[in-house]
């Protein structure tokens, strides 16, 4: 188990696990079936859950139904509706730790300040706010949309009223009667916007919605299960299992129209057109709302409460590009001037340049934000760095998915990863890294399956696209395919190194 060495009040342990949510949770609980008890999990907010502990907006729920995005090892036939609320799946994080028995490793509130390879330790070398760790792996599930992105608009920061991101939602300021501005309209602005209509419509409000572009929103097919279902999944063996199935079945059959089939995207496109038309009368807001690039370029949104949001009286979808904010107002390009108390920012994350790259040192003393600046995010199979050994990533480069559930990835890297770990420990390895090749290859034939995407030829900026212009978040491929790639520990496509002559912890750190 985890101990201080007295000489160097260093923690030593075998595994350190960056974040609670999905992914350390997954890999806390499966390193422990797998006979690893020696880790830690850090965690720099104060419960597991990660996004969906955080991300508390008003009306915050999950756009991949419930039946998938849930572990396959911990099936819950409790789910309220399709598609869960926030707090409903932030309660299922939380009760599968407990039920896990893991949580007595989880040092929260701690955030992880910089981890640096020790190549003669093979360890590396953990600086968190509360203490120093000397680790034989790092495993990251740090998360790809957990660092908020304000905007650059000239003057934001002289802004006198209440201003936050969507996912630091400030639940102290009173919205009620305000003149309430939101910049963003992205998955978490189309959730939150209706709900805070609602608001301030009873309270004689008013709220400004900033679109810079149009997304398209397919309407969702939501519904609550009956008390016969959620007792049905529960006492029938094999059916919740087999609902799950069907539900990855039937979003995997879309894979293929976002790599390599994107003309068949109209059909989402004439079903949007229609939603718009449902809600919309007014021709010049509709005109507004319809994008003009390919369906799937940008995240397809799900909703039936957004159109109306913003069609109704209390509520401004504003088009014009911001030139400045004031201390009580937001100016427009043409002018306008429209004043404001509490200013709402749901301008998404940064994702490909994830700020903790900043804080991991490699082998040859190179940051791994340096080393990616170079040309971008990559890792082989989407989890292990070249120069960066013993560091697995969860959800790393070309993981994320534009059609299911990002739970299946996970399970699928943190198969792998236990299965790395284990081969280590088996053969007497100290050190393992993708040899250079490995993660080339693996690199260039990513991004030659993401030649025919719609993510590359669907004509839109999105937050998939790095400074270089190349999609280094997204899977190209079914699910099936990338848990296939990852289903073994291919040790061969590695450069391995004999555990040094020193394990004990106390000696390699002296
Ligand atoms: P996002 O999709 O990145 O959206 C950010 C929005 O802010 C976009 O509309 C963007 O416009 C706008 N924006 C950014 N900078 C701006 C600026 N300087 N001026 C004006 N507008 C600006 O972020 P998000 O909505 O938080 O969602 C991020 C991802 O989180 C989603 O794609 C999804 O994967 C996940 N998510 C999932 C759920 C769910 O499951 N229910 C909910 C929320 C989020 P442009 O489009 O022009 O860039």
């Amino acid at each position: 188990m985890a101990k201080k060495t007295p000489k160097t009040d260093v923690t030593a342990v075998d595994h350190l696990i960056v974040g609670a949510g999905f992914a350390g949770l997954a890999a806390a609980i499966k390193l422990q079936e797998a006979g690893e008890h020696d880790f830690v999990v850090i965690e720099k907010d104060s419960d597991v859950g990660g996004t969906w502990h955080i991300n508390t907006y008003p009306g915050a729920e999950c756009d991949v139904p419930s039946q998938l995005y849930s572990y396959s090892f911990a099936l819950n036939p409790d789910w309220s509706k399709v598609y869960s609320p926030q707090q409903e799946i932030w309660e299922y994080t939380k009760r599968v730790a407990e039920d896990a028995g893991v949580l007595d490793r989880f040092v929260f509130d701690t955030a992880v300040l910089d981890a640096t390879w020790d190549d003669t330790a093979q360890r590396w070398r953990v600086t968190t706010s509360d203490g120093e760790y000397a680790a034989r792996t790092v495993i990251s599930g740090s998360g790809g949309l957990s660092e908020p992105r304000l905007p650059e608009i000239d003057g934001i920061e002289s802004f006198q009223g209440e201003v936050f991101h969507s996912a630091r939602w400030n639940h102290d300021v009173d919205l009620a009667g305000k003149r309430v501005a939101v910049i963003g309209t992205g998955a978490s602005a189309i959730q939150l916007v209706p709900e805070l209509q609602k608001t301030l419509q009873s309270s004689g409000g008013h709220m400004d919605v900033y679109q810079r572009t149009p997304n398209w929103i397919i309407p969702r097919n939501e519904r609550r299960f009956t008390g016969v279902e959620k007792a049905a999944f529960k006492h029938v063996p094999g059916l919740q299992r087999a609902a799950r199935a069907a539900v990855y079945a039937q979003l995997e059959g879309r894979a293929p129209a976002f790599t390599r089939f994107p003309a068949l995207l109209k059909v989402v496109e004439s079903q949007c057109k229609k939603n718009i038309s449902k809600a919309i009368s007014d021709p010049e807001l509709r005109a507004k709302v319809t994008p003009t690039y390919r369906a799937g370029c940008k995240r397809i949104l799900i909703s039936n409460a957004w159109y109306p949001a913003i069609a109704s009286d209390n509520v401004d979808l504003v088009t014009d590009p911001i030139a400045k904010v004031t201390g009580d107002a937001i100016v427009t390009a043409d002018g306008v001037e429209r004043p404001i108390d509490v200013l709402v920012v749901a301008t998404g994350f940064y994702v490909t340049e994830p700020p903790i790259a900043q804080h991991i040192t490699g082998r040859e003393g190179r940051s791994l934000a340096d080393v990616w600046g170079e040309a971008g995010m990559a890792a082989y199979k989407g989890t292990t760095i070249h120069g960066f050994p013993n560091l697995f990533q969860i959800v790393g480069p070309n993981t994320a998915l534009g059609h299911s559930s990002m739970i299946f990835i996970i399970e699928s890297q943190v198969r792998y990863i236990v299965d790395a770990v284990r081969t280590m420990r088996r053969e007497g390895i100290g050190a393992v890294e993708p040899t250079a090749e490995a993660q080339a290859a693996w690199t260039s034939k990513v991004q030659e399956r993401m030649k025919p995407t719609v993510w590359t030829t669907g004509g839109c900026a999105s937050w998939y696209l790095d400074k270089f212009g190349n999609n280094t978040t997204l899977w190209p491929g079914q699910t099936f395919a990338f848990r296939r790639h990852l289903a073994r520990f291919d040790a061969e496509q590695y450069d391995t190194r004999a555990l040094a002559q020193h394990p004990n912890a106390e000696e390699a750190l002296a």
